[in-house]
């Protein structure tokens, strides 16, 4: 029992913690109205009423647990408590003096839970003409409520307004909470494809896509201070097809992580362009220190050391530009540029960076 509790509210969708919920709520209704039926000795018909009430939710549990139709369960469901449980209570418990007003407001509450846009309009507008003329019907026949002594008066009205005011306020709370929830899963899933949308998944460096979305919109406008060092491993094919792609990958991934390491001031960016053909976008205050750095990490590249091949090492060639140049006006103009000179420092021998004013 409890796990099935658990289940419904916990794991369950919207709709079918709504129905199982406010089913509980109705299927109490309706054994209170047995028992007050019994008590009271209101005849044979009133006894015949409340068991077929009972059995009408009891058929609509089979149902929902059936179909899992919810929704449809649980506008059937507000239609039987507006128009057979609640305006007959509301004569048999005393009207108006009695604390019934308070259920018609909470029924209201209930109607507006239903998933469909017009089936809750509807039922809303057809439960709101329903209780007002209830409560107008009854201030001109006071004679259909039983008249109750002052003290159960007011005792009936505290206490319906406390019951109702629990069920308002968890009602209230579990939709906000349901509301949270639902909105920290979706942040997370935005943050999950925001990430998969700019980085690339071997190595964790940003992507081409967001890489050329820098240059445009912020690197172009104001280029000072920017230089791009583009690389690409020398003789990889020969390196996956000696040891193996898998060994490929790890050497792209050592050189990812390297290039995260180097490029962590603020501005400055790793990205991996295409297969084995990386960018660095690099802040530094003048050319020679952003050439240094560049150089500096092509040598660190040349140090690493692979623990499944130590005999393995690997160099790159580089085309570095700065990005502060009147000549680089647009993307193309500056990735053409930085791949002549890579291309130049493969024909010059590999294994150096390129980069002339
Ligand atoms: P060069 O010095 O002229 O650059 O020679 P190269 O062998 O590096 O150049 P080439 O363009 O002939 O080879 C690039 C290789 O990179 C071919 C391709 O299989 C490999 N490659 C591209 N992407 C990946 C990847 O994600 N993983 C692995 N393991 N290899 C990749
Ligand atoms: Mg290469
Ligand atoms: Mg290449």
């Amino acid at each position: 029992m409890l796990q099935f509790i658990k289940k419904t509210f916990i794991h369950e969708t919207f709709e079918s913690v709504t129905f199982w919920g406010v089913l509980f709520f109705c299927f109490m209704a309706s054994i209170a109205s047995a028992i007050f039926t019994a008590m009271e000795d209101l005849g044979k018909v009133a006894a015949i009423y409340t068991a077929f009430i009972t059995f009408y939710f009891v058929i609509l549990a089979i149902v929902a647990q059936m179909t899992k139709k919810h929704q449809a369960c649980y506008s059937a469901m507000c239609f039987a408590l507006n128009t057979l449980i609640l305006p007959p209570m509301f004569f048999i418990c005393g009207g108006l003096n009695s604390g019934m007003p308070f259920y018609c407001i909470t029924s209201l509450l209930i109607t507006s839970l239903i998933s469909n846009f017009r089936t809750r309009v509807i039922m809303a507008i057809y439960s709101l003409i329903l209780y007002t003329s209830i409560l107008f019907y009854d201030w001109y026949n006071p004679e259909l409520s039983p008249p109750l002594e002052p003290f159960d008066t007011i005792l009936d009205q505290v206490v319906s307004f406390v019951f109702m005011a629990l069920l308002i306020f968890t009602t209230v709370s579990y939709l906000l909470k349901a509301y949270h929830l639902e909105r920290q899963k979706k942040d997370e899933v935005i943050a999950k494809l925001d990430y998969l949308s700019t980085h690339d998944p071997l190595t964790g460096l940003y992507n081409r896509r967001i890489f050329i979305e820098r240059i445009r919109n912020q690197v172009l406008s104001s280029p000072a201070g920017y230089y791009l060092l583009m690389f690409d491993i020398d003789y990889f094919k020969q390196i996956n097809d000696t040891y193996g792609h898998l060994f490929g990958d790890q050497v792209l991934e050592s050189i990812g992580q390297l290039a995260k390491n180097i490029c962590n001031r603020e501005g400055e960016m790793a990205v991996r362009y295409g297969g084995e053909e990386f960018i660095l976008l690099i802040c530094e205050d003048n050319y020679t220190s952003a050439l240094a750095k560049a150089e500096d990490f092509r040598k660190r590249v040349s140090a690493i050391k692979f623990e499944d091949q130590p005999n393995v090492s690997i160099n790159i060639s580089g085309g570095f530009i700065d990005c502060y140049n009147p000549n680089f006006s647009n993307y193309d103009k500056i990735l053409t540029v930085v791949d002549e000179r890579l291309y130049t420092a493969k024909s010059n021998g590999r294994n150096q960076i390129i980069g002339k004013y």
